[in-house]
């Protein structure tokens, strides 16, 4: 009933196959540099000593129950995850500008912006293509097409400086038809780890405020890029100061150490209107209903470990330190191999290692040269040279940056 030609065998998804051979090579140097999550000096997952906590209070209180959440999810975690992402003396929350709904973590929270989009996105010449940076997050090309929007890109890495195509990406911007949606990542640019400065989003915003796109926020990564939640903020308060119209997919899988828990939230803002609360309301209530008819309610546990510590200033306290180990860590690794490649002389300019933010670094190394530090030195990464800083550690980055000097001579 369903032949090749009516259901064709998909690829395998490249990072898990990545991983599958990863796992199955026995050889005792072998490196993960694929790895989407944090990993500490040890190699070793990293439950956040706060998380610990709060799921020790969790645990030893006698009055918690499995009961369902209502269908826009823990009420104390999205106000806080909203309050995150806006500050505290947000504009936009006091006018009731903000709508939040808990997803499935980050991924769902894209969906549900992009179903939303899918359905509503409609009106006064709105342009229903979606740019996305070139490259970006692989799933957000299927799961924009998977509710039928189009996309298209727009140029981003710059290849020879390995930073950010700032006059590229402005440009189409400026020839994109008006009123598109454009996605961007808030912070810690996956896979690149190139970020425009301050001053780069205050072009782009104006760029787009001229063309009236719609912004899309994707952030997966605040106060685990720069360890400090705010500075990973500035972007996304800033296009909210501008006066946009915009939404934000949140995730709290990295920052928290969730991954599996799938905490996330989806955060519609209005733009500043005398009707805007009235905007606010009419959204939400339809994103309840595509809600409800998606997942009904979202998972609880992760989201009440999140709202633990977001609502207690103590353990909000601990968690930043927690934050600020990752990110410290990372950046500590990034300046260990730049040194390293640069000590050995390795042929090629470096600084993008530091220069770049967050989980991933865009090398520069070619497909060929990936191969060859798999098949030679057993270390793994994807065939673009996208590498996870989290699986460098004081134990193997001379390894590595050995093995990139070869590679690259
Ligand atoms: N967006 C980006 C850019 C990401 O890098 C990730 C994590 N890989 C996500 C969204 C969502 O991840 P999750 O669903 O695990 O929160």
């Amino acid at each position: 009933s369903f032949p090749p030609e009516a259901v064709p065998q998909a690829p395998e998804d490249p990072l898990f196959g990545l991983m599958r051979a990863y796992k199955a090579d026995t050889s005792s140097n072998k490196v993960d540099l694929g790895i989407g999550a944090y990993r500490d000096n040890n190699a070793k997952p990293w439950v956040l000593p706060v998380v610990k906590k709060a799921d020790e209070i969790l645990r030893n209180d006698p009055e918690l129950n499995h009961e369902y959440l209502p269908i826009a999810g823990l009420a104390p975690f999205t106000s806080k995850a909203a309050e995150l992402l806006l500050g505290q003396s947000s504009a936009a929350s006091a006018e009731k500008r903000v709508a939040s709904v808990q997803t499935i973590s980050g991924t769902g929270a894209v969906h549900l912006g992009a179903l939303f989009l899918a359905k509503f996105y409609k009106v006064n010449g709105a342009n229903r293509t979606v740019y996305l940076s070139n490259p970006t997050w692989a799933n957000h090309n299927q799961i924009f097409t998977n509710v039928g929007l189009p996309i298209a890109t727009y140029p981003y890495f710059h290849k020879e400086t390995k930073g950010l195509d700032i006059e590229g990406m402005k440009r189409a911007l400026a020839d994109a038809p008006e009123r598109s949606i454009i996605l961007l990542h808030a912070c810690a640019h996956n896979p690149t780890g190139v970020d425009p400065s301050p001053e780069q989003w205050r072009e782009i915003a104006e760029v787009m405020k001229a063309k009236q796109h719609f912004p899309f926020f994707d952030t997966a990564y605040q106060g685990f890029a720069s360890g400090d939640l705010d500075r990973d903020a500035g972007a996304i308060r800033y296009f909210i100061e501008q006066g946009f119209e915009l939404v934000i997919a949140q995730s709290f899988a990295k920052n928290f150490g969730l991954y599996g828990e799938r905490a996330g939230c989806f955060h519609f803002v209005s733009a500043p209107a005398p009707d805007a609360a009235d905007v606010t309301t009419r959204v939400a209530s339809q994103l309840a209903i595509l809600q409800r008819s998606e997942i009904s309610n979202p998972p609880i546990y992760g989201a009440r470990i999140a709202a633990t510590v977001l609502n207690d200033a103590a353990l909000f306290a601990e968690w930043q330190e927690n934050l600020r180990t990752m990110s410290g860590r990372i950046i500590t690794m990034r300046e260990a191999l730049r040194g390293k490649l640069e000590e050995l002389g390795t042929p090629g300019t470096w600084n993008h290692i530091t220069d770049q933010i967050g989980m991933f670094s865009f090398t520069g190394l070619t497909e060929a040269q990936v191969a060859k530090l798999r098949s030679d030195f057993h270390i793994y990464m994807t065939k673009n040279g996208r590498i996870s800083m989290a699986g460098l550690n004081t134990s193997n980055v001379e390894y590595v940056a050995k093995a990139i000097d070869s590679v690259v001579r």
